[in-house]
């Protein structure tokens, strides 16, 4: 994969014809099955088995041949074979970290960094002070950001997440001018310093919000445009941790653009086969990564593929929204949460008989309530509470927001363990 000379810049290459594009985005493709094979083993095995020869995938339509890489198989290559089953193509010794998202599953960082929304107006970026509100550590979203930011010029203060008020104390005493985070927690920072006495439009010097990571923030990115005059930046953005920047907003806020550091396609969750345009299918994520090659990555998110030219000038295909998951997992306040997880939270109480959470969406932030059935009524409730939202929040990596005790059969056998009811 040394062919960089000849690459066209990201702006070129988002504006190029669509052949054209293809065209480039097919050549990349064949160098990365090709440098893949002979080095990630597991990638091999995949191709060994599926009885395809790497000169036989052209181009992206020739990929359905090869099966979708679910995020459960991964956790289970990764078990069989640690750390990373089989797919680092790269020596161990090279990485200069490791990340872990749920599953567990873990993540070599990679060679592609994250990519910040478009629309970036020329005067942001030197002199400006940014609060980075994502996680800083095992997830790669703190340091990734952090970095992109930094790249472009920001100067940043690395918070990570929660500690609510000493957020809003560090903004208003660097009268910081920009945030990084979920918008659903912009809104807590915002209603926290105004809670402590602070006028925030008045007081505060945040003029700009780079918001992302979770859906339907849209509500919210007008509020603070309107109520707060704090412009947002791009629109959203959407990335998963196993395979980096996916898509992202532009100035038009009509959908976001597929990066065009990777194949994605949208295919049937059952079949793996490819779907055109428009319709509603599983996001697969070929990235062009020489460190980690997790050729047709199914992300288990469902979208469409928008292919029609955007007036921000872009001819890159667009995802309109992420539509909810295909498999079981769900994503909450940005981090995913996998029923397997949830399973494992609880089986360190032999004293709960079923459990369920459900993710509902009230206010424009999500919210989680474990309901709980108990094997033995006579259980110190007080006690199993804060020993489980402990557990829960060790292996799930997010924090439930209530529990509530259900009478015994209110939660049907066999049912699933995590629910959405989030509607957007
Ligand atoms: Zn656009």
């Amino acid at each position: 994969m040394q062919a960089k000379e000849s690459m066209p810049s990201v702006d070129a290459l988002t504006k190029m014809p669509l052949e054209e594009r293809q065209k480039y985005l097919d050549a990349r493709l064949r160098e990365l099955v090709a440098y893949a094979y002979e080095r990630a083993p597991a990638l091999k095995e995949r191709f060994d088995r599926a009885g395809v020869k790497t000169d036989e995938i052209r181009g992206a339509e020739d990929l359905e041949r090869i099966p979708v890489l679910r995020k459960d198989e991964l956790i289970q290559l990764q078990k069989d074979n640690p750390p990373f089953g089989g797919y680092l193509a790269v020596p161990l010794e090279t990485l200069a970290r490791i990340y872990q998202s749920p599953g567990p599953i873990y993540d070599p960082q990679r060679r592609r960094g994250f990519a910040m929304g478009g629309g970036l107006p020329p005067d942001f970026g030197k002199g400006q002070i940014v609060i980075n509100t994502w996680s800083y550590h095992i997830t790669p979203a703190g340091l990734g950001i952090d970095e992109a930011l930094r790249n472009i010029g920001f100067t940043v203060v690395p918070m990570g997440t929660g500690n609510t008020e000493l957020q809003v104390q560090v903004m208003y005493d660097l009268k910081a001018n920009g945030f990084c985070g979920t918008p659903s927690f912009l809104k807590i920072v915002i209603d926290k310093a105004e809670e402590m006495g602070y006028d925030f439009k008045k007081d505060f010097n945040l003029k700009f919000a780079v918001v992302g990571g979770e859906m339907g923030g849209e509500p919210l990115r007008k509020m603070f445009q309107e109520k707060y005059g704090i412009f947002c930046l791009g629109g959203d953005s959407y990335g998963t941790a196993d395979v980096g920047t996916i898509a992202t907003g532009c100035e038009q806020q009509s959908g976001m653009h597929v990066t065009t550091d990777a194949i994605v396609e949208i295919v049937d969750p059952g079949t793996g086969k490819r779907l055109g345009p428009n319709e509603v299918g599983e996001v697969v994520v070929t990235p062009f990564d020489e460190v980690y090659p997790l050729i047709r990555f199914g992300t288990g998110d469902l979208s469409s593929l928008l292919d029609e030219p955007c007036a921000c000038g872009r001819t890159t295909a667009r995802l309109p929204k992420i539509m909810g998951r295909a498999g079981d997992a769900v994503r909450v306040r940005g981090m995913f949460v996998h029923p397997k997880q949830t399973d494992e939270a609880i089986s360190g109480f032999p004293e709960i008989s079923r459990y369920q959470l459900v993710v509902t969406r009230p206010q424009h932030r999500d919210e989680m309530v474990l309901k709980v059935e108990l094997a033995d009524e006579a259980a110190d409730k007080e006690k199993l509470k804060s020993a489980l939202d402990k557990d829960f929040r060790g292996i799930c990596k997010v924090r439930f927001d209530r529990m509530e005790f259900v009478a015994k059969g209110t939660i049907p056998e066999g049912a699933k363990g995590i629910v959405d009811e989030r509607v957007y």
